[in-house]
């Protein structure tokens, strides 16, 4: 078998298209392919599609394909510009590439393939090319997922915002709960992404309106904007959201007592951690200190009285709870604890709606951490469009359809 006719078959073509010649040159490491038409075929218009056009003109054209063993490949051939009676002179599709690409389809499903275990700019170091090219490739594939993505089923939201770049640079991500992937994701973490995420799920067959249930922390953008925009979601107070509230009241309380009690220097990480998750270290320190003096010590009661709401067995039950818990958060006489009891109480009804909705933001945090890694990896992204072709390449559970 000649080699011509290796490589017609290695490449899949079909007629009109043959390999017209190969030629190896060892010190450039590469290796390129000619490929040609037969005299007089015809073309689809590449508009219309009307079949039978006849060629009109040709033009050279190459694309990057994949490595011949280590050794870079191209393709080049003379692309006919066809004349189709209705459309004008076009340039024909060619079945290996993409129009406007300068790589070969398989080129770009193993660019994909490799983006979404490494940064763009390892790929492109590893294969050789500048990572501008590769973004576009990226850039491609998800926007055509992108607009195929159905949307239609979502009905039980997370909202949450991941820091984008250095600075104050935000993007809020909208994670459909019960699929578990981002189904929007967009610059900035004010009630206005929530209108930009109504308007994108329209766009993809959903309805703003059967939105029923949306997890937030307290942010009163978020509440905002689900409140104007996503007229039936009841809204659930994120847990560990709530908690942090106490936690970070106990900590406020911590660093003012300890300057006047010095027993409470280093001890920050045991207010802030669960009695069963101490080490024996941190159990022994904490047997040691006075806590019937301490105002830090009751404020950590309080804290950890909060998180047994979480316990109760109904939304009556947790109700009655959170109550009896407020009154005496209230009664503390300590003033950062009784702040957060009044944040608490201003966020009352989404604290308890858990009791019904049982959602929670921790499928968003770790996607958030998914995300916050392949940015660390990158050493950061250049621009938010960039980073979020990556969200949804890491957790849109996008439909890439990469030619195989
Ligand atoms: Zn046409």
């Amino acid at each position: 078998m000649r080699d011509t006719a290796l490589l017609q078959l290695a490449l899949g073509l079909i007629p009109p298209w043959t390999v017209s010649r190969s030629d190896f040159d060892p010190e450039a490491r590469r290796l390129d392919i000619e490929i040609d038409f037969a005299p007089g075929s015809r073309f689809a218009c590449p508009t219309c599609g009307l079949a039978d056009c006849p060629a009109y003109d040709t033009e050279r054209m190459s694309w990057r394909h994949l490595n011949f063993f280590q050794h870079q490949a191209y393709l080049n051939a003379r692309v006919p510009r066809v004349r189709c009676d209705k459309c004008g002179i076009k340039t024909a599709s060619v079945p290996w590439a993409r129009p406007d690409s300068g790589f070969t389809r398989l080129f770009e499903a193993l660019v994909m393939t490799m983006v979404s275990a490494m940064p763009v700019k390892a790929v492109a170091r590893i294969v050789g090319e500048h990572d501008t090219r590769l973004w576009r490739v990226v850039h491609h594939y998800v926007d055509q997922a992108r607009a195929r993505t159905d949307a239609s089923g979502v009905t039980r939201l997370a909202i949450d915002e991941t820091a984008a770049r250095r600075g104050h640079d935000y993007i809020t991500l909208f994670v459909d709960i019960d699929q578990a992937r981002v189904v929007f994701a967009t610059e900035g973490k004010d009630a206005e992404t929530v209108a930009a995420f109504a308007d994108d799920l329209t766009a993809h067959g959903g309805d703003p309106d059967t939105i029923t249930e949306v997890c937030i922390d307290m942010s009163p953008a978020f509440i905002k904007g689900t409140a104007e925009n996503l007229p039936n979601a009841a809204i659930t107070f994120d847990k560990f959201h709530a908690v942090k509230i106490i936690n970070d009241a106990v900590d406020e309380v911590r660093r003012a007592e300890q300057k006047t009690q010095s027993l409470l220097r280093g001890t920050r990480y045991i207010w802030l951690r669960n009695p069963q998750t101490l080490s024996d270290r941190q159990r022994a320190t904490l047997g040691g200190l006075p806590t019937h003096h301490l105002k830090t010590a009751r404020a950590y009661q309080i804290r950890l009285a909060f998180q047994d709401l979480y316990d109760q067995p109904s939304v009556q039950a947790g109700a009655s709870y959170l109550k009896t818990w407020y009154f005496w958060a209230t009664h503390s006489r300590i003033e950062p604890v009784i702040d957060a009891a009044r944040t608490v109480k201003r966020h009352w009804d989404g604290i308890l709606r858990w009791f019904d909705s049982k959602i929670a933001n921790g499928l968003i945090e770790g996607i958030n951490s998914l995300v916050q890694a392949a940015k660390a990896k990158a050493r950061g992204y250049r621009s938010t469009r960039n980073l979020k072709a990556i969200i949804y390449l890491l957790a849109g559970k996008l439909d890439l359809r990469l030619p195989a």
